[in-house]
Order: C-alpha cells, then sequence, then structure tokens
C-alpha cells in the first residue's frame, strides 16, 4: 500500500529538500480560475516539495558583483531541471502503485487570470513582449494570461489553470507566507522554490504548520524594497485549511518592474547619465513619479533593455532586496534559519549607489 512516508522517503532520495503532504479540502475558498481541485476533481491528496535556493546564488547581488546566478540558478534551474526530474520519478512510484500522478512544475503566466495578481484578461509580459516587437513576423506576444482560452466542457474553467503555489506550500503543511509575501520553512527561510504532485491516492495529510511563528513581523521586507512596493500596513489574509494566512499587500506590477530593473540606486549596469536624462519619461516609474501599470512597464523595459543581456527566459533580478534583508534578519534575530550557516548573509551594511 502506498503511504505519505514512502512518498516522501522517495522525494528526499531523489533530491526534494523537504516533502510535506496535503488534502484537497484545504482550498476550499479559492477562486474557481486558481482552483487546483478544477485540475483534477477525483485527487484526493496534494504532495508539495521545497527545493532550496542555494544562499550563495544571492551572493553576487548581495555584493552587487555578479546578477546573473539568481534568475538561472534558482529560477531556471529549480524550474526546469532538478525539480521536474524528482516530480517524474515521485509520480514514478505513485503509478506503481495504481494511483495516478498529476505532475505539476513550475510553469507562469499560463491562466486565464493574470499570474502575476490574479486578474482576469489579458495582459503582457513586457520582456517576452519585447521579444516578440524584435521579430514581429516571426513570433506570437506572450502574456501573464492565455488571450482567448475558453472551457472545453461546460461547468469547467478554462486552460491551463494555474494556482497559487505558495498557498498550495502552506497546504501542505510546509510552513508560513511572511509578510513579504514569500513562502517560508524553517530550515530555508524565504530561499527555495516549490513543485506539486495531485493524486487520486488517500495520502495521510501532515497537519498546518503550527510552530513558533516564522516571520518576525520586522518589516526589513518593507525597508528594503527599493520601489516601496510592499505595504506595511495593509495586508491581505486568506484561510487555508482554517489558517489564516497574513501578508503585506504587494503592488505586483511595481515590484516587476523593479526587480527586474533594481531603480535607480540599484542598478549598476544603467549609466547614471540615463537615469539622470529620464528620456521622454520613459523611467518615470522608477523614479516613482508614475503608477505601476503595463504601459509604463514597457516604457521601462524599452528603454533599459538594451543595458542588460536579459534573454535568458528567466527575469535578470537586480534586487532581490526583500529575499536579503528577510535572510539577514532571521539570520541574526532568529525566526528561521537559525544556526544554518556559519557566517551571515550580511556582515555590513547592504550596497546602494548614488544614482
Ligand atoms: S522583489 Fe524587490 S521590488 Fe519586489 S517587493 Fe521584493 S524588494 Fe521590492
Ligand atoms: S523581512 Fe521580516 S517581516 Fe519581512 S518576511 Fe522576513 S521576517 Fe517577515
Amino acid at each position: 500500500m502506498l503511504t505519505s512516508e514512502m512518498i516522501k522517503e522517495a522525494a528526499l532520495a531523489a533530491g526534494a529538500d523537504m516533502c510535506g503532504i496535503g488534502n484537497m479540502a484545504r482550498f476550499e475558498g479559492a477562486p474557481r480560475e486558481m482552483d487546483p481541485r478544477m485540475l483534477f476533481p477525483e485527487a484526493k491528496s496534494v504532495i508539495g516539495m521545497v527545493f532550496r535556493i542555494p544562499r550563495g546564488v544571492q551572493r553576487g547581488i548581495e555584493e552587487g558583483t555578479q546578477f546573473y546566478q539568481y534568475p538561472s540558478m534558482a529560477y531556471g534551474g529549480i524550474n526546469e531541471i532538478y525539480a521536474p526530474s524528482v516530480l517524474y520519478q515521485v509520480g514514478q512510484l505513485i503509478e506503481d502503485h495504481g494511483w495516478e500522478a498529476f505532475i505539476y512544475r513550475n510553469t507562469g503566466a499560463r491562466g486565464c487570470v493574470s499570474d502575476m495578481d490574479g486578474s482576469p484578461g489579458n495582459t503582457l509580459s513586457p520582456e517576452e513582449q519585447i521579444e516578440v516587437m524584435n521579430q514581429a513576423k516571426r513570433k506570437t506576444a506572450h502574456h501573464r494570461s492565455v488571450q482567448f482560452t475558453r472551457p472545453a466542457r461546460p461547468g469547467q474553467v478554462p486552460p491551463d489553470l494555474q494556482f497559487q503555489f505558495r498557498l498550495a506550500a502552506v497546504a501542505c503543511g510546509l510552513g508560513e507566507i511572511g509578510w513579504s509575501k514569500m513562502f517560508l520553512t524553517k530550515n530555508f527561510g524565504p530561499l527555495q522554490r516549490v513543485a506539486f504532485i495531485f493524486t487520486d491516492a488517500e495520502l495521510e495529510p501532515d497537519p498546518l504548520y503550527s510552530g513558533k511563528p516564522l516571520c518576525r513581523r520586522c518589516f526589513a521586507c518593507v525597508r528594503e524594497c527599493p520601489g516601496g512596493c510592499l505595504s506595511r500596513t495593509e495586508s491581505i489574509q486568506v484561510n487555508i485549511g482554517g489558517k489564516i494566512c497574513e501578508w503585506g499587500k504587494l503592488d505586483e506590477w511595481k515590484c516587476y518592474a523593479f526587480y527586474t530593473h533594481g531603480g535607480p540606486k540599484f542598478n549598476p549596469f544603467v549609466p547614471k547619465a540615463v537615469w539622470d536624462k529620464n528620456e521622454n519619461g520613459d523611467l518615470d516609474l522608477l523614479e516613482g513619479k508614475a503608477a505601476a501599470n503595463e504601459k509604463e512597464i514597457m516604457k521601462v523595459y524599452r528603454a533599459l533593455e538594451k543595458y542588460f543581456p536579459t534573454w535568458v527566459g528567466y527575469n535578470m533580478a537586480k534586487c532581490g532586496g526583500c529575499i536579503r534583508a528577510c535572510v539577514s534578519m532571521l539570520e541574526k534575530k532568529g525566526g528561521c534559519m537559525e544556526g544554518r550557516f556559519k557566517e551571515p548573509l550580511r556582515t555590513g551594511k547592504a550596497w546602494v549607489m548614488d544614482r
């Protein structure tokens, strides 16, 4: 008989850092367009796996010396290489026992609602839109949602359904959502990515995390966001299987602009004169003079794209301010990640440029 223990053992042996199991009832209340129960209605259990982001891939950003490793190793590497192979192997075990394994690797921008903020309709992915403009005759625009999707059968939601990964990780008992909206675990703080399997096997679920709060509510993430994207006072609350998850209200579009471009004081790749000139007001968003929306973000991307080779399939994170601030705070003051490293991520002050 297939048990939760067998699945966890297989997941860890295949390379996952943590594995937790939830039941599908924990998704009660999710918007239909993002409810994983719509994916595979017969599913009884969700298996969540954590893949650590090595702290060292943040080192170059922390020092201001190398910005490539985080998006390539932490985003691309885990999403595209490490996690899928583990999902595949655990899926084999499940199907060898006669149950189905609906494996769900990290995708992004595939649903009928935006994967950024859950809003319906047709929102663009600015970096890929630029690529499209450059090769207008050969490619189709990429969006944060699927443009013309519609239900395949009455009563269904339009494909491709994309659910909220961080909340699903909470539903698997793996950790909590921090004020930064990042998913936190005891061992790795905010440094992980997650992947899932839905199965019709009825597995013993793990309890939801109920230990010591993992988020210190220190608001270092708010203070160190170069764009002021995260509110200190306004919050969002969601109920997952009876556990209230709360995080600071995030301006996702603004974050999108800042984490890829850093802003005037956090992007060593753009000449100072470009910031000073702010031609046509293209950088107004990053200067805090315009609200973040698709139009303004496109202006930023168009104006700054040439200063850094972004086209690796993943956004080139130049920020990570909230993550590094969080790691630094948690390591020093406790909450999670305690005793994990011999030396702290940050020993002095974080760098900031005079433009
Ligand atoms: S990723 Fe950067 S821009 Fe986005 S909330 Fe964190 S610190 Fe702010
Ligand atoms: S920086 Fe502080 S408030 Fe923000 S998520 Fe981390 S522990 Fe929570």
